[in-house]
């Protein structure tokens, strides 16, 4: 490591996928490798997902998909997310990549892009029971279906599945997920009046695995849980889940200086110390991802002690305050969140803090800060 690393541990990720499959019961598992696997990067990610026996990998975007295909991956993957005009779509019918409709004009789309092809492109019908995202609403699904069943017997496509996602998966006793399990299953009856009988039906993310066991259907999508985060506080912690945070942020001390009482520390100088004290340069900054909001808020371990983070988080650093502990040595490894394991806190408890959500946390972490990834034994 030079300045910092997310160091990945992919023994947790299988360890958390191990987990996952115990709760999944018989139902295939979908690893969610969007947003370059949630920042812990996608190709090792897919490859150690792929070995622990997922089954699918899910991406939003038809570019993710053939990233994956680009690395050599030849599973089975869904995109869900593209808008009209996406030039990946004929490359992804190409590819064997099933893609999710939710419209009329993605249906016109595929098909046209099946055609070209010259192949029979897998569709999956994304269902909107009540999240009010993309997904089409069950007003629009007659419609919708009828189309599909035409271009089924044209062989212009293959229904794969039909699914929808969850608003609340994450809440035990939601009332919502109960309406949205209606829908859901209304949604199917649609289909199946129609001849349209997918193979797979899945609506679970990570917290519905937890929370909502009735939703697990044929197949769960995890993303979250896999990285060892959990979907949602109210659910009880990574540990309490049977989870172990993948990814520690870690940077080198760059600096330790002593500075007299009263000096005021980072932009504005919203910080002053209070005593003599002795202050560490940590190399990362809000560029890397790391929220400013963490100034004068949170803390950062060195050698097993924790130390604030004092003033304001800057693009490319911020100071600790190393006040009256041992002082470490410029070079030693500053360990901002991960599984704990060197006192520091977890992604979970730095979201828990600044108001939003481990998923925030990681997914930001920036490409100037390099993936290095290692087996820990747990
Ligand atoms: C991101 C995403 C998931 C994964 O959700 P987690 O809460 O990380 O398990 C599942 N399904 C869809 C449609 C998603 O967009």
């Amino acid at each position: 490591m030079k300045r910092a690393a997310a160091v990945i541990d992919l023994a947790a990720v299988r360890g958390n996928l191990h987990r996952i499959r115990e709760l999944a019961g018989n139902s295939a598992v979908m690893a969610v490798v969007k947003a370059d696997a949630y920042g812990h990067g996608m190709g090792p990610i897919a490859r150690t997902a792929r070995r622990a026996g997922a089954e699918w990998l899910g991406v939003a975007l038809p570019s993710e998909a053939l990233a994956l295909r680009a690395m050599g991956d030849e599973g089975r993957i869904l995109a869900w997310l593209w808008s009209p005009g996406d030039s990946d779509i004929a490359a992804c019918v190409r590819a064997g990549v099933d893609l999710s409709v939710s419209s009329t004009w993605a249906l016109d789309e595929v098909i046209e892009a099946s055609r070209r092809v010259g192949a029979r492109a897998r569709v999956q019908i994304k269902v909107d029971t009540g999240l009010s995202r993309n997904g089409v609403t069950l007003d629009q699904l007659s419609g919708l279906l009828d189309r599909v069943a035409q271009a089924v017997n044209d062989g212009d496509v293959e229904v794969e599945a039909v699914w929808s996602h969850l608003a609340d998966g994450d809440t035990p006793g939601a009332d919502s997920v109960a309406r949205q399990l209606d829908q859901y299953l209304v949604a199917l009856e649609m289909a199946d009046a129609r001849g349209i009988r997918p193979h797979l039906r899945h609506l679970s993310n990570s917290g519905g695995l937890w929370a909502h066991p009735e939703c697990r259907f044929d197949l769960v999508r995890t993303g979250i849980a896999m990285y060892g985060l959990t979907p949602s506080a109210d659910l009880g912690d990574s540990r309490e889940l049977g989870l172990t945070p993948a990814m520690s942020l870690v940077a080198r001390l760059a600096g330790i200086k002593g500075v007299a009482a009263g000096t005021g520390v980072s932009y504005g100088g919203t910080w002053t110390a209070p005593t003599e004290t002795a202050l560490g340069l940590v190399p990362i900054g809000y560029a890397d991802g790391l929220p400013r909001a963490a100034g004068n808020l949170l803390d950062v371990a060195v050698g097993g002690n924790r130390y604030p983070i004092v003033g304001r988080v800057a693009m490319d650093q911020f100071v600790i305050d190393m006040g009256a502990h041992e002082l470490p040595h410029v070079g030693d490894d500053v360990y901002v969140f991960g599984p704990g394991r060197h006192g520091e806190r977890t992604a979970d408890d730095w979201a828990a803090a600044l108001d939003t959500i481990g998923y925030e946390l990681v997914t930001r972490i920036g490409p100037r800060v390099q993936r290095e990834y290692v087996e820990e034994e747990s």
